[in-house]
């Protein structure tokens, strides 16, 4: 990725360009910065709120002139205290850290949920430009919480896209959970491969409709991270590291951990915990 094998590790501070009010809870905060430029789709920066704490966040944006982008919920301490950064106000990050996605060519469907999204946005943009056939399912709890629809849109015209919405209160698109939509979708038509990210619940589901439709599946997996380079084993999910043989896990590593994926986590102590 760079000359200086260390460069990625190092603490970079960059300004903040550009904020965008995605929903009630969920902001994009735009920057520049070479190294998120050349990422791959699911790779995530670990994010530094000075004296609050430093966080994983998946990259939403890439661009090659190094336009970057992170898109965050508010749910806790750092999160608030990154909502409250403005235009011109400094970031820390470093990075980019883990595998991300792998890209395919053919026909594929991408199953998103919520803040899931995230990672999923530079991957549709990406496999479109794979001259892959995308099939989009975004699913949300209301119309409120669904994001990047206009972005996503957008690609639309230029490619061979196909999107579908979901809510729960049934507020846009269809009612009901996204793996309902993505059943239906795999009962009908054969994909080369099936992308997913959104609560982990949703992947299982996703994981199992994969199996049993044969298609081979790459989900991206949240773990408590604080090293992000695969020292520290706060993130072990079995015998994998999420923050480096991750975030993304395909259908061997998948059945590997399947003790523990769908089923457990770990809090900040490292204890294992149900989901
Ligand atoms: C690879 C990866 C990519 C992610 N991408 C995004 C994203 O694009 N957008 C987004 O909104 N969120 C993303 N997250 C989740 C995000 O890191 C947490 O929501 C954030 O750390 C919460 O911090 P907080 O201090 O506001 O909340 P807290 O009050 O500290 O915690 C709230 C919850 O957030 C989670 N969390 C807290 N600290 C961490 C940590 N160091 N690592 C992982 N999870 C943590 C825990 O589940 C915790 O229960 C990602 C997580 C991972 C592992």
């Amino acid at each position: 990725m760079s000359a200086d094998p260390t460069a990625t590790n190092r603490l970079r501070i960059v300004e903040i360009q550009e904020v965008i009010v995605e929903s009630p809870i969920v902001k994009t905060f735009f920057f520049h910065d070479k190294l998120c430029g050349k990422a791959k789709p699911g790779q995530f920066v670990m994010t530094w709120v000075p004296g609050v704490d430093e966080v994983p966040m998946s990259l939403s944006t890439i661009r090659p002139s190094g336009l970057s982008s992170i898109t965050v919920a508010e749910v806790g301490e750092a999160t608030k205290a990154l909502h409250q950064r403005k235009p011109g106000d400094p970031l820390g990050i470093r990075g980019p850290y883990g595998n991300g996605f792998t890209l395919t060519s053919g026909n594929v469907v991408i199953v998103g949920g919520g803040t899931g999204l995230t990672p999923l946005l530079p991957l549709v943009e990406k496999l479109v430009g794979f001259s892959a056939k995308v099939t989009f399912l975004l699913g949300a709890k209301t119309k409120d919480e669904l994001l990047f629809l206009e972005r996503i849109e957008t690609s639309l015209s230029k490619s061979n896209l196909k999107v579908f919405t979901t809510t729960e209160d049934g507020s846009y698109g269809l009612k009901g959970l996204v793996t309902v939509l993505a059943e239906q979708i795999l009962e009908k038509e054969r994909f080369h491969m099936i992308y997913a990210c959104g609560p982990e619940q949703m992947m299982h589901k996703v994981f199992l409709l994969a199996k049993r439709h044969n298609t081979p599946v790459q989900v991206s997996l949240e773990r408590i991270m604080h090293c992000a380079i695969g020292l520290c084993g706060g993130c072990m999910i079995d015998k994998f590291r999420a923050c480096k043989d991750g975030p993304v896990f395909s259908t061997e590593q998948l059945r590997e951990i399947k003790n523990e994926f769908g089923r457990f986590k770990r809090d900040f102590s490292g204890r294992k915990t149900g989901l």
